[in-house]
């Protein structure tokens, strides 16, 4: 039985002040032993939310980080830094750091192999555009991104990657995907991770759902066999988001 995973993604919001307001408002909330609950926030917000959970079952995550140990790249951040602060889990290639920061698959896959290596567990975000799905690419398009992020990640690695599918037409659109489009997609990641790694791995794997999951919504996608949880945005900066933990 794969444990449930249900990460917020902050996205840019939320001073560090407001932020330890937030954690404060959420932490009773979201007390939910049976499944695993992040919290990703800004990098600003790290120390201070890191401090603000501690003692309790909340992770803290990033969205984002570097693939060199360190040097000479102004703004950007490594694997160390976060381990440091407090950080076990890091968003990579959301679809809004590869449709307004450029990153690349390839990139992901880098950011991937680093954090592992540092023992982050990554979850690694794909999804398709309105137009790809209009074009009835999906499914190729997932598998490209599926496969490129995984590339030089051995089977006991890629079991502790989280795999986010998130259709980008339902991200902060209000738009969801039907229960039975995410649990589509989100099969066929889990036969590609099959295809790759063998029925073990795939088995083991955790894929989440994202794209305006609320409240009302929650329960019936995370009852579907192949969606272990799920990344939120907007509803995780809301008590709301204590519903969805405890879906
Ligand atoms: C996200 O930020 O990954 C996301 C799915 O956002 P929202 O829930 O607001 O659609």
């Amino acid at each position: 039985m794969r444990k449930k995973i249900i990460a917020g993604n902050w996205k840019m919001n939320m001073t560090p002040s407001e932020a330890v307001k937030l954690v404060e408002e959420l932490r009773p909330l979201v007390q939910n032993e049976a499944v695993d609950v992040v919290f990703c926030v800004p990098a600003i917000d790290i120390v201070p939310v890191a401090g603000a959970v501690k003692g309790t079952n909340i992770k803290v995550g990033a969205e984002n980080m570097y693939f060199e140990e360190s040097g000479a790249y102004t703004g950007e951040i490594s694997p160390k830094m976060l381990v440091d602060a407090g950080v076990s889990y890091v968003v990579l290639g959301h679809s809004e750091r590869r449709e307004y920061f450029h990153e690349t698959s390839e990139d992901v896959n880098k950011k991937m192999i680093k954090a592992l290596e540092h023992g982050i567990t990554p979850i690694m975000c794909c999804g398709e555009s309105l137009t790809q799905r209009e074009q009835g690419i999906t499914i190729d398009w997932i598998r490209q991104q599926v496969k490129v992020g995984f590339q030089n990640i051995s089977a006991e690695d890629a079991k502790k990657v989280v795999i986010a599918y998130e259709p980008i037409w339902a991200i902060g659109t209000g738009k969801t995907a039907t229960t039975e489009q995410a649990e589509e997609v989100c099969y066929a990641i889990r036969n590609c991770i099959a295809e790759i790694y063998g029925p073990s791995t795939a088995d083991e794997i955790r894929i989440q759902y994202g794209g305006s999951v609320n409240a009302a919504n929650a329960a019936e996608l995370f009852a579907q066999p192949d969606i272990d949880g799920g990344l939120v945005g907007g509803a995780s900066l809301k008590p709301d988001f204590g519903k969805i933990v405890n879906y």
